[in-house]
């Protein structure tokens, strides 16, 4: 796309998410700018879909509504506001629980007192109506404090539910700050956990570890050729061709802009080069077509760059050494693959 379309698609966006706030009669904030401005680009598929629920449902959408969605999906606090919100409400459900226990006990409690009253005054029975009042009173008392019992198991049963709806956000939110929200691969964050990781359990185990790192050849012209949106088509595509590539045990992350990192756990460096010469492949056998115009954008292709774990290794010195070897396939003509240096094996001469 030319810069001149980037910049008439801009205005279109920036109109259009005038009309929205118009239309809404809302305050005019910056934050209101943003969340339409993102809903008339429709990049955020997740932003689109919530607010289109809302509007089939209501056909307006409220200022505070609005606020709960910025919040959500566009407030680079999101993830940690979400947390909070959580926390607060596990907090609440905690307190209430407690409360109903201790209802619950005291209940109990009263009711064991009261048959050991009712003991007493049975021995000193005389007539038959007192009897008959006694056991009236007894049955009544029992008959409250099952209702009682059962409200409490009611009660419990309803935390439960609760705690678990609130244990599946905690776990989205887990999800989403771990995961790369273009490719939906892990993300940074997840690598460099997971790769620390890896290489501990590989000094304890002395199993193999690979890594994998890939960059993709001349981006930057295409993005310029065609664009930063269709770039991130691109990305997609590449991380596609990653992950049909990779196993369950493997991780494959999007290292950064257009870099991926792949950690191969109990993989030796000769079956690592055999998968990454399969992501390579797979992606230069792409043909690239527009969509929208079924332009022809021809084919991109990737250098990958592999070290292996050596004792003594840390993360950061097997992401370096893949790095290089990286930098090696750029140099030596890119769409390539190629494996850190051999370490030399000291020449020694066995003596009998
Ligand atoms: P090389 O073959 O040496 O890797 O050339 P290159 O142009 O790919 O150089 P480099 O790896 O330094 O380029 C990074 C470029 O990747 C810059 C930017 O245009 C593009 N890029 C980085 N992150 C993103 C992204 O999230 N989306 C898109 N569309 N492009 C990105
Ligand atoms: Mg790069
Ligand atoms: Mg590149």
């Amino acid at each position: 796309m030319s810069q001149e379309d980037e910049f008439k698609r801009t205005i279109v966006y920036a109109d259009s998410a005038l009309d929205y706030i118009k239309t809404n009669k809302l305050p005019a904030f910056p934050r209101n700018y943003e969340l339409w401005y993102s809903y008339a680009s429709g990049f955020n598929r997740a932003l689109n879909r919530t607010i289109n629920k809302i509007l089939a449902r209501d056909g307006k959408i409220s200022p505070e509504e609005t606020q709960k969605i910025y919040n959500r999906f566009l407030s680079p606090n999101r993830l940690g506001e979400r947390i909070d919100e959580v926390g607060d409400k596990i907090s609440e459900e905690v307190r209430e629980l407690i409360s109903a226990l201790d209802k619950g006990t005291l209940k109990t409690t009263e009711y064991g007192e009261e048959l050991a009253r009712t003991l007493n005054a049975l021995e000193n029975v005389s007539d038959r109506s007192q009897l008959s009042q006694l056991v009236i009173h007894l049955a009544k008392l029992t008959t409250e404090t099952a209702e009682s019992n059962q409200e409490l198991r009611e009660q419990l049963v309803d935390s439960r539910r609760q705690i678990g709806v609130l244990q599946e956000g905690l776990e989205a939110i887990r999800y989403e700050s771990l995961t790369d929200e273009l490719t939906t691969l892990n993300n940074r964050k997840h690598f460099d956990q997971s790769l620390v990781r890896a290489v501990k359990e590989t000094e304890e185990s002395h199993a193999p570890l690979s890594l994998l790192i890939s960059d993709i050849d001349h981006f930057k012209q295409f993005n310029d050729n065609y664009g930063h949106q269709t770039g991130d088509q691109v990305l997609r595509l590449v991380a596609l061709a990653v992950k049909q590539n990779v196993k369950n045990n493997d991780i494959a992350c999007r290292y950064g802009g257009e870099e991926f990192g792949i950690i191969l756990p109990r993989t030796t460096i000769e079956d690592a080069k055999v998968i990454a010469e399969k992501i390579r492949k797979n992606v230069v056998a792409k043909e690239l077509v527009k969509r929208s115009t079924g332009e022809n954008l021809g084919r991109i292709t990737i250098s990958i760059g592999i070290s292996t774990f050596r004792p003594g290794d840390s993360a950061e010195s097997m992401v370096s050494r893949a790095d290089l070897a990286l930098y090696a396939a750029k140099k030596a003509g890119r769409n390539l693959v190629k494996a850190e240096e051999e370490k030399k094996i000291p020449n020694v001469t066995q003596v009998a």
